[in-house]
């Protein structure tokens, strides 16, 4: 049942720090990790070891945001802004969807890409079409991904193909989490898409339904000014966008996962933190589509809990790494404009968001501490001839330049893939 890897071991030991063990050992037993040690402890002599010797092993990574059905679009358009990418580009590829064998062709496509770039965790929006949610949310627990899709809800406010009726809306939801809430790994969770797409009848059927079934949402929140104002337009009797949800009774029942997060107010920023809810950055999408930063080092600093998303396709990468780089690289934009309350964000932070603090939603996941689920990758080939690098300048460099070539094995459960 047991085993041994050999490697350099590097993970998050807390938000600041790096964990680093040199030409280590781990031991994985039961599909989750035993210890680490520098020599092979006496008792386990006889245990097989599996030699990555010059390898770096990290945790897989945690996307907090991503739209599966967006894959095909990934790299295009993406020159518009928000409401045009919206209207031209993305709800017309979602209404496609509606055919079931599209679905599983693309679907297919985007669960073997996110393996590939080591994500092994994910909140994964679907689209409105029950028929196709069902099958990435069987597709992604049959891979052993640990994770939440959501049937995406939209009764207002967006194409006539793309739009349901309450109650048909809740009705397909409800089947669902019937079906689904049971799955070993990967579980369905509320999806409405934002609060201008949602009338208020839907979100409070949504809510019963989180109460009923024990789960919990994610949206998008303050993600731009418009829709900032346009919650308060839609929702008079709410003072942020946070609270529309709070009041559906979408916030007491599990993970509350909140996209984007870039113009929270205080009353958004003191709900989210009162139900212990996670805010997502997404780095790459913001600067193509959306066109603000988040303030990720203040937040931080106030105990909020963010993770990382690469939001596909208002992201156009899919490795969650790519967005741990380009997070740091943002938090210093946000600091030289707006240095009042703002500060660059260290590259441990950033990993740490990419895998510690966002697999906790999933459980045990995103770390190699004794006691975590054995999700991991061995990283390779980014050393120069001319100098050696520590295993911590290899994750960092990996971040930054890496590709899904530079990732030599990758382990889902403790078994290798
Ligand atoms: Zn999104």
């Amino acid at each position: 049942m047991m085993k041994l890897i050999h490697a350099d071991i590097v993970y998050s030991e807390d938000r600041a720090h790096l964990a680093v063990h040199p030409d280590s050992y781990i031991a994985v037993e039961k599909g989750k990790v035993k210890g680490i040690w520098p020599v092979i402890p006496e008792e386990y002599r006889n245990v097989s070891v599996t030699d990555h010797s010059g390898g770096v092993l990290i945790p897989a990574f945690s996307d907090l945001h991503v739209h599966a059905p967006q894959y095909l679009n990934r790299g295009l358009e993406m020159d518009l802004l928000l409401e045009d990418w919206l209207s031209k580009c993305t709800f017309p590829l979602e209404a496609k969807y509606a055919d079931p064998g599209f679905a599983k062709l693309v679907y297919d496509a985007f669960v073997d890409d996110m393996l590939a770039n080591g994500t092994m965790h994910a909140c994964v929006y679907g689209t409105i079409h029950s028929e196709a949610t069902s099958y990435l949310i069987e597709r992604m627990d049959k891979a052993g991904i640990k994770g939440f899709v959501g049937k995406i809800n939209m009764d207002r406010s967006a194409p006539e193909d793309l739009l349901e009726d309450a109650e048909e809306s809740v009705r397909e939801t409800e089947a669902l989490l019937e079906k689904y809430s049971g799955n070993k790994n990967t579980k369905p969770i509320l999806t409405p898409r934002f609060a201008p797409t949602c009338t208020g009848k839907l979100l409070y059927d949504l809510g019963n339904l989180g109460k009923k079934y024990g789960v919990g949402m994610q949206t998008h929140l303050v993600e731009s000014l418009w829709e900032a104002e346009q919650a308060r337009v839609l929702f008079p009797e709410c003072s942020c966008d946070t609270e529309i949800y709070e009041k559906a009774g979408l916030m007491d029942n599990g993970p509350v996962i909140g996209g984007h997060f870039i113009f929270p107010s205080e009353d958004d920023i003191r709900i989210m933190q009162k139900y212990d809810s996670y805010a997502v950055q997404c780095p790459d999408a913001t600067v193509s589509v959306i066109a603000g930063i988040m303030q990720t080092g203040a937040l931080l600093d106030r105990g909020m809990k963010i993770g990382l998303g690469s939001d596909i396709s208002a992201g156009h990468h899919i490795g969650v790494y790519t967005q741990a780089a380009r997070a740091v690289q943002l938090s210093k934009l946000k600091e030289f404009y707006e240095p009042e309350g703002n500060r660059k964000i260290s590259f441990p932070e950033a990993f740490w968001m990419a895998t510690k603090q966002s697999g906790d939603i999933f459980g045990a996941t995103g770390s190699l501490e004794p006691g975590s689920v054995f999700d991991a990758l061995v990283i390779d080939g980014l050393s120069d001839a001319a100098r050696d690098l520590s295993p911590a300048q290899i994750v960092e460099r990996f971040c930054y330049i890496g590709t899904k070539e530079n990732i030599k094995a990758r382990y889902i459960n403790g078994k290798q893939i």
